[in-house]
């Protein structure tokens, strides 16, 4: 049998990363870790690195990387300690490394989620805020450099297995009338409109069908996610905007669907766990046991489908507005959510000030084109600072 699989997770101690790591246990004879990376997390990275024995781990500052090395070595493990951006590009793209688990949450991830496309890795790409950042400059960067890249948003994830292989010929091409997108609706889908103004980020974060990080998880509760997947998929797949609807489906079973110009539509159903993607995605074009229970559809025994109300998810609208726009809108409306998120997830901002502040912001800073990386890291930081001139100006 040849030799494993070696695979790079950064961000590894989060939600993607921890679920990425039990498949990968799963298949010793096929897949190692060659890396892993946490931020703040870092008695769990010492305890995963003690449990898969990986090449690398990359911190965030020199301080954290002496702690973690000293206590590595009392461990008996010879695991090397790399540190900051530079150490997480290094192990994106090793060449001894055969795939990339980028599950990084937001801007941070998008160097070393590039520097692993730039090396023509195998891409496992759950950072959707990196491609939101950067769309066109990414496609162009996996083109280039021949990289494979595999979605692991559920959604994504979904739409993939459900194209026709060639659909990188184009959505009308390939017979296809439109993406389907699903979304449960979170947790807020039906908290009476005046209650927003009071819900608190437990709520936010609690939600009904998926367990994720904070951040995500206030995304889904406002719908930014939808709207951050709405724009994934027009890269992802190559579609227009008007191609992609969202479609609300509380029970999170129908995980999207492809709709073709014969009237078949294609779905991908599973439970809602998110080591089916990861497997999927490690394994492709093969398959492999992920741990995920079978489906029950007796179990389930309904499937709802509602239209989404945009003036409950403002979110939604402003990220179909800046997915029109394109350019630096993306990137714009990505930095002013994370900006935003942070706050309500510090309590110094309500929930319905999330989109007031990316709606500020949006109409405050003119679209620019964005030719290189260095424009989109402009637009990133211009949208930071105007969402924190807002804060600052509501005083908190
Ligand atoms: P988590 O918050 O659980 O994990 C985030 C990971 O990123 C952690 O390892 C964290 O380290 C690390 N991290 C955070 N900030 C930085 C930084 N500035 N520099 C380097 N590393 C950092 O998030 P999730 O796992 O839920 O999500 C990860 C990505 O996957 C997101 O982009 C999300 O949108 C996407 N995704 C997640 C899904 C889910 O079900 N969770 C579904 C679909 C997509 P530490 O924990 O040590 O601080
Ligand atoms: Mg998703």
């Amino acid at each position: 049998m040849s030799r494993p699989q070696q695979i790079t997770v950064l961000g590894a101690t989060g939600s993607i990363g921890l679920s990425t790591l039990d498949v990968i246990a799963r298949h010793p004879a096929r897949y190692q870790v060659f890396a892993l990376s946490g931020f703040t997390r870092l008695s769990e990275l010492l305890a995963l690195c003690v449990r898969h024995s990986p090449r690398f781990a990359v911190v965030p500052e020199a301080g954290a990387a002496r702690r973690l090395q000293d206590d590595l070595l009392a461990a008996g493990l010879s695991t090397r300690v790399l540190v900051g951006e530079e150490g997480l590009c290094q192990v994106a793209s090793d060449p001894e490394v055969d795939a990339v688990m980028a599950a990084i949450v937001g801007a941070a991830g998008l160097r070393p989620t590039l520097a692993a496309v730039e090396a023509g890795k195998k891409i496992l790409l759950a950072n959707k805020e990196a491609l939101v950042m950067s769309g066109a400059l990414f496609m162009q960067a996996v083109r280039k450099s021949g990289s494979v890249l595999l979605p692991i948003d559920s959604e994504h994830n979904a739409i993939f297995q459900c194209m026709p292989l060639d659909f990188s010929r184009g959505l009308s091409n390939v017979g296809v009338r439109r993406i389907l997108l699903t979304a449960s609706g979170g947790p807020f889908r039906q908290t009476p409109l005046a209650e927003l103004a009071h819900v608190s980020p437990e709520q936010a974060c609690a939600h009904p069908n998926w367990s994720m990080g904070r951040k995500i998880s206030v995304d889904s509760a406002s719908m930014m996610n939808k709207g951050l997947e709405l724009i994934e998929a027009c890269w992802l797949f190559d579609a227009k905007p008007s191609q992609v609807e969202v479609v609300i489906h509380p029970q999170s079973v129908i995980h999207s669907l492809v709709d073709y110009i014969d009237g078949s539509v294609l779905a991908q159903l599973g439970n809602p766990d998110m080591r089916t993607p990861i497997a999927n995605a490690l394994a492709w074009p093969e398959r492999i046991d992920s741990g995920v229970a079978p489906l029950d559809l007796f179990a389930i025994a309904r499937l709802d489908f509602q239209t989404p109300d945009e003036e409950r998810f403002p979110c939604l609208r402003l990220a179909r507005q800046a997915a029109e726009a394109s350019n630096s809108a993306p990137a714009m409306l990505n930095a002013a959510n994370e900006v935003a998120v942070t706050a309500f997830l510090d309590g110094r901002v309500r929930y319905p000030e999330i989109a007031s502040i990316i709606e500020e912001v949006l109409n405050l800073e003119a679209v620019v084109a964005v030719d290189d990386l260095e424009a989109v890291f402009i637009a990133d930081a211009k949208a930071r600072q105007l969402a924190g001139q807002w804060l600052s100006r509501h005083g908190r």
